[in-house]
């Protein structure tokens, strides 16, 4: 049985570029029929928060996958005391007690001379008596993991066969001063203890499964416990890098902003993939073409732009029945069905409908200048013959120019002004057809309606 997990710190939102992964894990899952975990990895006392947790529920709620119960490292502290038991018997974790100051002196002066800054393991040939005044003087030792000196290899499912130097990485912290667990230890042991098969994360953490290969040799399981994959980072759309962009791209904001959970569930599932984008309706037509083959092993462009557009288009192709409940969500259900097949080609998000809603449905007081008159009243006479459509609009304001001096500003604001009571809103091609004929010729003789 094929088992993943999606493992968030909850230490802020949840952003694109983690749901991306997420995803991918969950449906890899899915189309192997297996089971996929949500572990909290809320060790880090310091940064977690509750706020954050509630929040990555709620937002893993919107986006609909299933998943099973989530649990919480905070809760399983007593299966990390006994892996570190075991690693202190083997003689690989040991006490070191540098300040943080003292490491970033080590670091600096390692890297002046243009070297790696990889820890100088000066904890291990600490003197007993050393190691006693350290403690006389309230110095708490962290824990470093001692690594093999050796070449860590695995297959790795995006990218190939990967090898990984252990020395040029230093010896990794699992236990802070402060007494806390670090992500690296809890996620080997949670990883074992709940029968994980595949990891799928992001190429940020290839260095760290170098270590965690070693570690779970260590913790008793084999190099080839795990399968992983690397996957690349998410990029913005002129090939920056997302990272200082993510806090803005939360799920929470994209949410509020009105994207469809199915739109962005289609458009991360199918982003630096060999699919086009398109818009499916729900997660089991994106399970049936899910291949983790079909990643390439560039970087992805997010664009929001391609992401509004992918949710208009799934608009577009949503029944009234399918989108019925969404409207009730968001306080629209008073669109009826006419209203929603004749909108639902031009609109992006569904909040566009409030702005048509109130324009097509609502009575509204129309605004004709003194200056303009006559010029809306000549524009009554020339009212272009039904069926009305998106050509209508320039059917109508290219007789008018004919008919008159006007042009630009002066042809067309007098008549969005009569008919919608604003100087902004909707292109008049696409809402004059809705309004329809009735309603404009009251409009345009200044009856409200
Ligand atoms: N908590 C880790 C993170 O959010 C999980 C990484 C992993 O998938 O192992 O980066």
């Amino acid at each position: 049985m094929v088992v993943l997990r999606f493992a968030p710190s909850p230490t802020g939102y949840l952003h694109v570029g983690n749901v991306r992964t997420a995803l991918i894990n969950f449906l890899f899952a899915q189309t192997n029929q297996g089971r996929f975990l949500l572990r909290f990895d809320d060790t880090d006392t310091e940064r977690s928060q509750n706020k954050f947790k509630e929040a990555i529920l709620e937002d893993l709620d919107w986006l609909g996958w299933s998943f099973d119960p989530p649990f919480y490292q905070s809760e399983r502290l007593a299966l990390y005391d006994k892996a570190v038991e075991t690693l202190k018997k083997c003689g690989r974790l040991y006490p070191c007690y540098e300040t943080p100051e003292e490491l970033d002196f080590k670091r600096k002066r390692l890297l002046a001379a243009g070297r790696p800054p990889v820890y100088d393991r000066s904890a291990l040939s600490l003197r007993p008596d050393k190691k006693a005044a350290y403690e006389a003087e309230g110095r708490i030792p962290h824990w470093r993991f001692r690594l093999e000196d050796r070449t860590v290899s695995w297959e790795d499912l995006a990218r190939g066969p990967l090898s990984y130097e252990s020395t040029a990485l230093s010896d990794p912290i699992l236990i802070r001063a402060n007494g806390s667990y670090v992500y690296t230890l809890c996620s080997v042991v949670d990883d074992l203890d709940t029968g994980i098969t595949h990891i799928i994360r992001g190429n940020d953490h290839i260095s760290n499964t170098a270590v965690q290969i070693q570690l779970t040799q260590a913790l008793g399981g084999a190099e080839t416990t795990f399968q992983f994959a690397h996957l690349p980072l998410l990029m913005g759309s002129k090939g920056e890098s997302l990272s200082k962009r993510l806090g803005s791209l939360s799920i929470q904001d994209l949410r509020r902003d009105g994207i469809e959970a199915m739109a962005l569930n289609s458009y991360l599932s199918q982003l630096g993939s060999s699919q086009d984008l398109s818009p499916q309706k729900n997660l089991k037509a994106l399970i049936d073409s899910f291949s983790l083959k079909a990643f390439s092993a560039n970087s992805p462009k997010f664009s929001l732009e391609d992401l509004e557009r992918l949710n208009g288009r799934l608009l577009k192709a949503l029944s009234f029945k399918e989108v019925h409940h969404a409207l009730g969500q968001k306080g629209l259900s008073h669109i009826d069905e006419a209203f929603w097949l004749a909108t639902r080609e031009n609109i992006s998000i569904l909040k566009d409908l409030e702005t048509l809603w109130s324009i097509v449905r609502e009575p509204v007081k129309p605004i004709i200048e003194e200056g303009d008159k006559n010029y809306i009243a000549l524009a009554l006479t020339h009212l272009p013959s039904s069926p009305w459509d998106e050509t209508t609009w320039k059917t109508w304001t290219d007789k008018l120019k004919q008919e008159t001096e006007r042009k630009g500003k002066a042809l067309f604001m007098p008549l969005r002004r009569a008919l919608t009571a604003q100087n902004h809103g909707p292109e008049m091609k696409k809402i004059l057809p809705l309004i329809g004929k009735k309603r404009t010729r009251e409009r345009l003789a200044g009856n409200s309606a």
